[in-house]
């Protein structure tokens, strides 16, 4: 959550900055600012999006020329989004400016102590705090700004990556870290730091990960220098990313969200590359091989997630007690860490996250760490925290994720979740060779039947257009599919703001039945070879109460498509591997309702990309 990006180098930095803005803006939107260094210290800033930072910016004809900058884009802990609160935030004596993504949890003990030695503040930001500490060290210790922040984050309980200028020192640019994501680009005569590398890649694809508690001073003659808080030097190995710009655009594609969607064959095609071999009959992660003696005798598996990758998860746990058999639990990430767990060194502990930096998560592998468990983890964002911080992992190699809601890591994540249960099977001698093979065979062709399914684009959109005013919406599904009717009902939510549940099909008679009536739609995923009939009965139930039935079939489905009232047919496959199939037609929906009600589907209200906060 929040963006930020940096220059300093010999270019004029604001197109630059307002260029890195635009990349970030998946991150947060509530509003944007941007700092020059020049002869003055200029601060622009506006609530609502880019665009409109750089309209304003304009119509005060504002004066940008600097070879120094940074740039904000906001997502809202503390104080309102308004143009008070946005980023950056000026020293009391105007010459220092700072950007914080993060939330400062003692904020307001400090707040106090510094109104005290006479500090106003403008704004009703955590934030702001900050750069009046700095401001306060600075002058009180008459300190350089590099110590003067190292200082001041002594100080500070919270999450942050800030960046700071001193107008009193116009060749130097500071960046600072702890549990939210910076990363340092070093470029030719020019430097950069940024949330992620999406602002950087444009001009170099060397980078250090700052890990926490860094502080980083880059002179504009190229010597930068990384202390931790105690002023101890630590070097860093740089990297080279592996990231082409044209993974960070539409691509042709009117929306983010509809490329991701499309990409799927490819990207769950990209998920499995060189860790399968149905021919051959393998299936091998190079991240649990060099483990899997210790993996195969752990006695639990422990899933941890939050949001879209928590939906991964349940369905991870269908798949290893049934392939794998080995007992697994499912945890949201923020709840784990807070109720004191049970964890034991027999257990195997397994982290998704797209961004690999989602706070929750991020703390809970700690404290799973901290006690002894095995950690693994699946993300996206190769040198993520989460990718540094696990003992071993699987990247799923979806590429960049832009749409705020998640489509193309979902299927990926699933596609490495199964080849994980698989291989941990095999191993433990819990599958049969015939299934095994049979799943294998059916994992490799997922991605052209994920293909099939998008060729009937328009036929989804058609039903779209039939409920499009639904005020609610009802997701039902089973056994595997119990997590794409959340995964489904989240979608819905996120893009479109219609309320709307996923429940597992054979509950909805303890509940959320008496929603029903003709106005509600109740999608049902009805691909089960399992409990057919039971799902037969459930759809039943609903019609039964009017509701409207949109199911999601198999191609050789002859009972409920005579009694839904739409239905999208989707190719067979192994039950255990539906997920990968079923989801698509809910994420195709969502996208053209949300559409049609004039919702941002890249960008939805009130969320962003990437939650570094808790
Ligand atoms: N806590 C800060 C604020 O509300 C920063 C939020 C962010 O990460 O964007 O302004």
């Amino acid at each position: 959550m929040c963006g930020i990006v940096a220059y300093l180098g010999k270019k004029q930095a604001y197109p630059l900055i307002v260029d890195g803005l635009r990349k970030l803006e998946y991150r947060g939107y509530d509003s944007s600012g941007v700092a020059v260094l020049d002869e003055n210290l200029s601060v622009f800033k506006k609530k609502g999006k880019v665009n409109d930072l750089v309209n304003f910016v304009n119509k005060e004809n504002g004066d940008t020329s600097g070879t120094i900058a940074m740039g904000h884009t906001r997502w809202a802990t503390h104080g309102e989004p308004n143009d008070k609160n946005a980023h950056p935030h000026l020293s009391g004596n105007g010459e220092i400016a700072l950007i914080h993504n993060g939330i400062i949890e003692n904020y307001a003990t400090l707040k106090n102590a510094l109104i005290d030695l006479g500090h106003e503040f403008k704004s009703d930001t955590d934030t702001e705090v900050l750069v009046h500490l700095i401001e306060e060290i600075q002058k009180k210790g008459n300190l350089s700004i590099e110590d003067a922040v190292r200082k001041s984050l002594e100080k500070v309980v919270g999450a942050y990556a800030i960046v700071v200028i001193d107008k009193k020192s116009p060749d130097i640019l500071i960046g600072a870290r702890n549990s939210s994501p910076l990363v340092f680009g070093l470029g030719d005569d020019e430097f950069f730091l940024g949330s992620d590398a999406s602002p950087i890649i444009k001009y170099t694809n060397k980078v250090i990960y700052l890990e926490d508690e860094d502080v980083i001073t880059i002179n504009r003659n190229g010597d930068y220098k990384i202390v931790n808080l105690q002023n101890k030097t630590s070097t860093h190995q740089i990297k080279e990313l592996d990231l082409k710009i044209e993974e960070l655009e539409k691509g042709g594609f009117d929306h983010f969200m509809l490329k991701e969607i499309y990409q799927q064959p490819a990207t769950i095609e990209q998920s499995m590359r060189g860790r399968i071999n149905a021919a051959e009959g393998w299936a091998i992660l190079g991240g649990m091989s060099k483990h899997m003696n210790r993996i195969s005798k752990s006695k639990r598996i422990i899933l941890m997630a939050c949001g879209t990758s928590w939906h991964s998860a349940l369905i991870g746990e269908y798949l290893f007690e049934e392939i794998a058999r080995i007992p697994t639990e499912v945890e949201y990430a923020s709840e784990f860490r807070y109720r004191n767990p049970i964890i034991t060194e027999d257990d195997f502990v397994i982290a998704l996250s797209q961004s690999g930096e989602t706070a929750d998560t991020l703390a809970a592998i700690e404290l799973a760490k901290e006690k002894g468990a095995f950690v693994y983890g699946i993300v996206n964002v190769v040198g993520s925290s989460i990718a540094r911080l696990t003992d071993a992992g699987s990247y799923i190699h979806a590429g960049p994720e832009i749409g705020v809601a998640s489509t193309k890591a979902f299927t990926s994540q699933v596609s490495i979740l199964s080849l994980m249960a698989l291989y941990l099977g095999h191993e433990r001698g819990k599958i049969s060779g015939g299934d095994y093979r049979e799943l294998l065979t059916a994992l490799e062709v997922i991605p052209q039947k994920v293909e099939e399914i998008l060729d009937q684009n328009d036929h989804i959109k058609s039903i779209a257009t039939e409920i499009k005013n639904a005020s609610n919406a009802l997701y039902l599904g089973r056994g595997y599919n119990f997590p794409v009717a959340l995964e489904g009902a989240l979608k819905l939510k996120e893009i479109s703001y219609i309320h709307a549940e996923g429940y597992p099909a054979a509950e909805m008679k303890h509940g959320p039945i008496a929603l029903i009536d003709m106005y509600m739609p109740v999608v049902v995923i009805a691909t089960n070879q399992s409990a057919y009939e039971k799902i037969v009965s459930n759809i039943q139930e609903v019609k039964a109460r009017k509701g409207i039935v949109i199911a999601i079939i198999n191609e050789d489905d002859t009972i409920i498509r005579e009694m839904a009232d739409f239905f999208v047919e989707i190719p067979t496959t192994a039950e255990p591997l539906s997920p990968l199939l079923s989801v698509i037609p809910l994420q195709l929906l969502s996208y053209h309702i949300a559409l049609m009600r004039g919702c941002n589907v890249d960008q939805p209200r009130n969320l962003a990309k990437s939650v570094t906060v808790e």
